[in-house]
């Protein structure tokens, strides 16, 4: 999507630091870190959000698991959180879904 942030980085418009990449999926270290390490994966087709995950398109989903797992052994994260926000209630400010893994430091004083 042409006004898209992360349809950009995807499409490499705008540097990032990549963690993992492949056809499906883009993993890649988050500009402003809430956690040593914060790593948001992505998937290559645009959608906006956890909400409009459809059968149509909910493989681009599991494929991000499938890589926020990989990135987790690479990383070597024994214990992380994974966090998608819908809509800008909840915090989402980039409208292409995304996943943040984050670890590195006690994350028990957050929400869940
Ligand atoms: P949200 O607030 O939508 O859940 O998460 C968006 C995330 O994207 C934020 O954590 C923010 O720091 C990150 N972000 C925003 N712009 C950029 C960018 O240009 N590059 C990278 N690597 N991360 C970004
Ligand atoms: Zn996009």
């Amino acid at each position: 999507m042409a006004d898209c942030l992360f349809c950009k980085i995807i499409a490499g418009d705008i540097p990032s630091t990549k963690v993992y990449e492949d056809d499906d999926v883009l993993a890649f270290r988050d500009i402003a870190p809430q956690a040593p390490t914060h790593i948001l994966v992505i998937p290559k087709t645009h959608i906006a959000s956890v909400a409009e995950v459809t059968p149509e398109n909910s493989v681009a989903v599991a494929r991000c698991f499938e890589v926020i797992a990989k990135v987790a052994a690479s990383e070597k994260l024994e214990s992380f959180r994974v966090i998608s926000n819908i809509g800008a209630d909840a915090g989402q400010t980039v409208f292409h879904l995304h996943f943040h893994v984050l670890a590195g430091k006690p994350l028990r004083e957050q929400l869940v």
